[in-house]
């Protein structure tokens, strides 16, 4: 804390990303990047704009790369909302949608809907903006009970497939939801992120719900984490509604390099397609391979896998992984604080922390799997 601090600084509990680390070489499955290279074409665009037109401030309106959006995605380049990574995009849909405390319209002050084990920037986001919210608990198996979400609410929010768990909801159950929160006048934000990994896209459904937005990122499917590029797709006035918040904000949030890089890797369906299917089938060999070591693995339609050992603790998993040279992500909270997610890394990558597992699983104490759970793991060193 500092004096200096504003109340609203003050009052922050900040987004804590995942490890970067710079010391070391690690396998690094710990923040969901792609582990193939971006589209050449991404590449060459970026090296093309590195040139003295850095001198003139980017299209504040980001053209070129909502035309290319708006081509591989079917809708009208007026329907996309592009901006500084997907995190900017869903900062500002919070802020263009969901009421904060002390709003007075009808629906207002009510809190938004979102899962209990999600996307850990949504209660950051609300906390910025003071918008009241409640989680919804997933059930059992982790999934998303649609019926959970058709309430009077602020505004509902969850990524398809959701993160961590890595598991899609169906898409009528999306719209579902969409449409009795549409009636109350609310808005419904399908966070993406990993959608091309596995799901179902509800964007072919924005012109039936003119509630409904779909956020989506560079960061993972098109392998451009380090360019910071995401956007929203959705009926016109949401649109509009999201400039109004960036406009007050920074008009200018996608720089060249950025907006040439992006409007090309959108468009490069074919490099896209052959490195995703890659991911995917690494991903059903790893799956198929950890349960047979006896790990619990949650079904996953992204480019990670939530898993557990059912005899083994998530902390000392995740501290032998590191010992070794191999960085995944596990959230200390309740539920979920055995579970490691585990990004898909090439296949070489995941041979070594597969054979590494291996090791470990042996280690594990033998006996009943039940007992083991959010505390009650017997643990032992590994
Ligand atoms: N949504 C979800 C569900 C995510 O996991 C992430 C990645 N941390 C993001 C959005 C943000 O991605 P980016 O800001 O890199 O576009």
């Amino acid at each position: 804390m500092s004096r200096f601090w504003s109340k609203r600084a003050r009052g922050l509990e900040p987004y804590v990303p995942g490890e970067q680390p710079r010391e070391r070489r690690f396998i690094k499955l710990n923040t969901n990047e792609n582990p193939y290279p971006p589209s050449p074409r991404a590449l060459a665009a970026i090296r093309e704009a590195a040139g003295e037109d850095l001198r003139l401030y980017p299209d504040p309106l980001c053209t070129v790369l909502r035309e290319a959006v708006a081509e591989t995605y079917r809708v009208k380049p007026e329907q996309v909302f592009a901006g500084n990574g997907s995190d900017e995009v869903l900062a500002f849909a919070f802020a263009a949608f969901f009421p904060s405390a002390g709003e007075g319209e009808a629906g207002a002050a009510r809190p938004v809907l979102f899962p209990d084990i999600t996307y850990s920037f949504y209660p950051v986001y609300a906390g910025l903006w003071d918008i009241p919210f409640r989680t919804v608990p997933l059930t059992g198996d982790f999934s998303v009970n649609a019926e959970d979400y058709l309430y009077p609410a602020g505004g509902v929010i969850f990524p398809n497939p959701n993160a961590p768990t890595g598991r899609a909801l169906a898409l009528r159950d999306i719209l579902s939801v969409a449409g009795y929160q549409g009636k109350a006048g609310r808005v419904v934000i399908v966070d993406e992120a990993y959608g091309a990994f596995g799901g179902e896209s509800a964007v072919p459904h924005i012109g039936e719900f003119p509630n409904l937005l779909t956020v989506h990122t560079l960061s993972k499917a098109a392998s451009l984490a380090g360019l910071r590029v995401g956007f929203a797709i959705g009926r016109e006035e949401l649109i509009r509604g999201l400039s109004r918040i960036r406009d007050s904000f920074n008009s200018y949030t996608l720089d060249r390099l950025a907006l040439a890089g992006a409007a090309a890797a959108v468009s490069d369906g074919a490099h896209y397609d052959e490195i995703n299917r890659k991911v995917i089938a690494t991903r059903e060999r790893v799956s198929g391979r950890l349960r047979e070591l006896g790990f619990e693995v949650i079904p996953s339609a992204a480019n990670f896998i939530f898993i557990r050992h059912p005899r083994l603790s998530g902390a000392e998993v995740f501290a032998a992984l590191r010992e070794r040279g191999i960085l995944v992500r596990r959230f200390d909270t309740p539920r979920i604080r055995d579970y490691l997610r585990v990004s898909m890394g090439t296949d070489k990558d995941m041979d070594e922390f597969l054979e590494f597992m291996e090791a470990v699983s042996k280690k594990a104490p033998k006996g009943n799997a039940e007992g083991a759970g959010d505390e009650g793991y017997c643990g032992r060193g590994i």
